[in-house]
């Protein structure tokens, strides 16, 4: 009996693995038609500054929308795309797109990426952003990409690259900040602009204690180290109402504006109502 327990232990382990291979394998194929045929897009989060309630930008947030499947959120591709290495060709195109996008928006709006630390080991990342603000135009300064903290788990080169893209004049924001793997140290050896509090700890921070007490602890680190702290996730007018009481400076999230696909066609939320009376 033990035996046959053991074979069907077996047996299941391996049709998992098997359909599991078969689904990274499928999900290859179709990312790489995918950037081919032109089925991904991006989105737009906008941020908003809680001094003047103006807008500062918007977050670049890719899409999938595959004949098929459907929509394939990011959290089923990222992941594929990097160990399959995609994501360098997906990376750079998103960062095109994004700059691209951003010259229609008028001076004053600022736009940011998402960069996988793939991309800082697989391309020459400095070299590809200075093309793209040539290509497309953007100055600089209207561009930030947003990195984990896991890129300093690779050691000290990742950190020459950062100086490289933030001597561009590109800025550099930690995002998910508090839910890496990396000691503080990193906050010692390289300036950021900004610093965006993982949207979970923002979700805990009127019911729990804890989650209070490490968003204040954030928001006084900024304070003190001279960052701007982003606080993404805002789905109430209280967790807005807590942030701005504290002086957090940026806030993102739903309750803000989703993510839209063109900055125009956003609908207008309460908190937006607010910012377009003050702009
Ligand atoms: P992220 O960079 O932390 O982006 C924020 C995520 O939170 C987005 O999910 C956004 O839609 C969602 N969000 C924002 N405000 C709220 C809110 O108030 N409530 C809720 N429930 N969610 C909110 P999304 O678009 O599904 O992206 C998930 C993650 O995928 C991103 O997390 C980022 O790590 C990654 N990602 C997205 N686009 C790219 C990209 O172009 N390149 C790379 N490398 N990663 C990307
Ligand atoms: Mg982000
Ligand atoms: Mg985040
Ligand atoms: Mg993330």
């Amino acid at each position: 009996a033990a035996k046959q327990a053991g074979r069907g232990n077996v047996r299941e382990y391996d049709s998992s693995f098997d359909s599991s291979i078969k689904h990274r394998i499928r999900m290859e194929r179709e990312m790489q038609l995918a950037l081919e045929r032109n089925e991904f897009f991006l989105e737009y989060q906008p941020i908003m500054c809680t001094r003047d309630r103006k807008l500062t930008g918007y977050e670049a947030l890719v899409r999938w929308q595959h004949p098929e499947l459907g929509r394939v959120p990011p959290d089923q591709f990222i992941g594929i795309a990097e160990e399959c290495g995609l994501i360098t060709q997906l990376g750079e195109w998103v960062a095109r797109r994004a700059c691209l996008d951003a010259m229609e928006w008028g001076n004053a709006l600022s736009v940011s990426v998402n960069v996988s630390p793939i991309q800082f080991a697989t391309s020459d990342l400095p070299e590809i952003m200075s093309r793209i603000l040539y290509e497309t135009g953007l100055e600089a300064k209207r561009l930030s990409i947003e990195i984990t903290e896991n890129i300093f788990l690779q050691g000290s080169q990742n950190i020459e690259i950062l100086r490289k893209l933030r001597a561009l004049g590109i800025g550099i924001v930690m995002d998910d900040f508090g839910t890496g793997y990396s000691s503080l140290s990193y906050l010692q050896d390289f300036q950021f602009d900004k610093v965006k509090i993982d949207r979970s700890f923002i979700w805990g921070m009127l019911e729990k204690t804890h989650s209070a007490a490490i968003v204040n602890a954030i928001l006084s680190l900024g304070h003190d180290l001279g960052i701007d702290i982003v606080a993404e996730g805002i789905e109430t007018a209280e967790q807005l109402a807590y942030l701005e009481k504290r002086s957090c400076s940026l806030v993102q999230g739903y309750f803000i504006g989703r993510p839209c696909k063109t900055i125009a066609e956003a609908p207008r939320t309460e908190a937006m109502q607010v910012a377009v009376a003050a702009a």
